[in-house]
């Protein structure tokens, strides 16, 4: 038998940050990973918020959570109404507007010594350019990610295209990027280098991804072309658009190496997966958790739980087969569909580990809208487990009360749509921590709370 004060599920972001809030803060924890979360996917930026429900922009995000409050209240177009009718808050309103914000800053703090994580000065969202050369609303971005707002006055926008790589489309970018107003005036250009390295590489370029392009530039010989091609190709004022293809594992001090070496100002963007950016965030993270005394059960999934009453006592992995887990707090942070926190059947919506309760709409042919590019979230992305305001979720219409769910699992919201996944999972994350802390430090309160 094994024993923490708290267990967590899921190695996505919500997971990392739970678990690194609760060791830090004295709590014996074990995290029990399975795969690949949606970080090898991501943009390695944080998105709190780029728009409401309703498909309006975003400026202010932590002002628009305010507004989420408000129409989820009572008075509004944002409301979800699951099959039984009632609403279902946005898991920030859950959290809490000063909440949100305050895990945020945690967040970048927690990071800061091994990946630093950068906003706007007055916490307004930036622009970042996307591999797709349009423009998303995000909150904190990584170094080399050029934070755009309203003004440019660069010379030129230089794309930068590797030759034999197969995961990044210049031309796309490039097009796009044209017809954005903000950049209307200013020449786009592609510039193209040619890694000697490549040459001599037998593999066809159909299968040379990010990963295979940072190895190749890791001899000095082929890193030395590379910065010279570059310096050569740009200049000072520009804004170089460069895939994330520099450094594993490493990827920062890389590009410092490599601003060093060109002084040259670079927009990094995500490529195809592997996503080197959400890759290195999630590097980051794992650092910092096993740092701080974690205990990582990685590559190891959890199968089932044991319920007593309202309380799940203990969990089971396929490792450790018949030894349980148990542990005081249990965290559930497992994603959605992408991840399979969530497996949709043709009949209905479940959640696999414990069978949790869900909130979708039936019939199936209200899951999606008429169009795939939507002006309104697709219900399906909105459908999830259902918790109340602690975030305990249920079984069947039993609040288990001493297991919280967060992250992408979570229903209320459609993270893509809204451009709030990364902002929801560590908001939600956070806030299940504090209260496991404080239901620890005052079990009698904590228990009227969990009534
Ligand atoms: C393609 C894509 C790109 C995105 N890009 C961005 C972005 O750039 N910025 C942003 O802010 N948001 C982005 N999002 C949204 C955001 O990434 C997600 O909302 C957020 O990362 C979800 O984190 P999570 O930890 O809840 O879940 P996930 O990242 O899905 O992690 C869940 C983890 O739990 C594990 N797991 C599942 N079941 C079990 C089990 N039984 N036992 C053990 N482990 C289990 C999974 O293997 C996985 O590792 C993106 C989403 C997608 C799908």
């Amino acid at each position: 038998m094994m024993n923490y004060d708290i267990a967590v599920i899921g190695g996505g972001i919500a997971g990392y940050c739970a678990a690194i809030r609760s060791q830090q803060a004295g709590k014996k924890t074990v995290l029990i990973s399975q795969g690949q979360s949606a970080l090898h996917f991501s943009s390695g930026s944080i998105d709190v918020l780029g728009r409401l429900p309703t498909g309006e922009p975003v400026n202010d995000p932590f002002a628009a959570i305010s507004r989420l409050r408000y129409d989820s209240l009572g008075c509004s177009p944002l409301l979800k109404q699951p099959a039984s009718g009632s609403a279902i808050p946005h898991p920030y309103v859950k959290v809490g507007h000063s909440a949100v914000k305050q895990s945020l800053l945690w967040f970048k703090e927690m990071l800061a010594a091994e990946l630093p994580l950068f906003h706007q000065p007055d916490d307004a969202n930036h622009w970042r350019i996307t591999p797709f050369g349009t423009l998303k609303a995000t909150w904190l971005s990584q170094p080399y990610v050029y934070q755009h707002r309203s003004q440019t006055n660069f010379r030129e926008i230089v794309v930068v295209a590797l030759a034999g790589y197969r995961d990044f489309q210049p031309q796309i970018l490039k097009d796009n990027l044209a017809r954005v107003a903000d950049f209307a005036g200013i020449p786009i250009r592609i510039a193209t280098i040619h890694l000697p390295s490549v040459a001599h590489d037998q593999r066809h370029p159909c299968e040379r991804r990010s990963l295979d392009i940072a190895h190749l530039l890791q001899p000095e010989s082929a890193w030395s072309a590379f910065c010279e091609q570059l310096t050569q190709m740009t200049q000072a004022d520009d804004l170089v658009i460069l895939p994330a293809v520099v450094g594993h594992g490493n990827g920062i001090e890389t590009l410092a190496r490599l601003q060093q070496a060109t002084q040259r100002q670079f927009h990094e963007v995500p490529t195809m997966p592997p996503s080197l950016m959400g890759i290195r965030l999630e590097t980051a993270l794992h650092r910092i958790f096993i740092q701080a005394g974690g205990v990582h059960l990685k590559g190891d999934q959890v199968l089932r739980g044991q319920f007593d009453g309202a309380r799940l006592t203990e969990i089971y992995t396929h490792h450790l087969s018949d030894i349980p887990i148990r542990a005081g707090h249990y965290i559930m942070a497992t994603g959605s569909y992408f991840s399979q926190g969530l497996q949709a059947s043709r009949q209905a919506i479940k959640e696999p580990v414990f069978g949790l309760d869900v909130a979708q709409t039936i019939p199936r042919t209200q899951w999606g809208g008429q169009d795939f590019i939507a002006r309104q979230p697709h219900p399906f992305m909105t459908f999830g487990v259902s918790t109340n305001s602690h975030l305990h979720p249920s079984y069947c219409g039993k609040t288990i009360g001493n297991l919280y769910c967060c992250g992408a699992m979570l229903a209320g919201y459609d993270p893509v749509f809204e451009g709030s996944g990364g902002g929801v999972a560590i908001a939600t994350a956070y806030h299940a921590i504090e209260q496991c802390l404080s239901h620890d430090a005052c079990p009698e309160t904590g228990q009227e709370v969990l009534l």
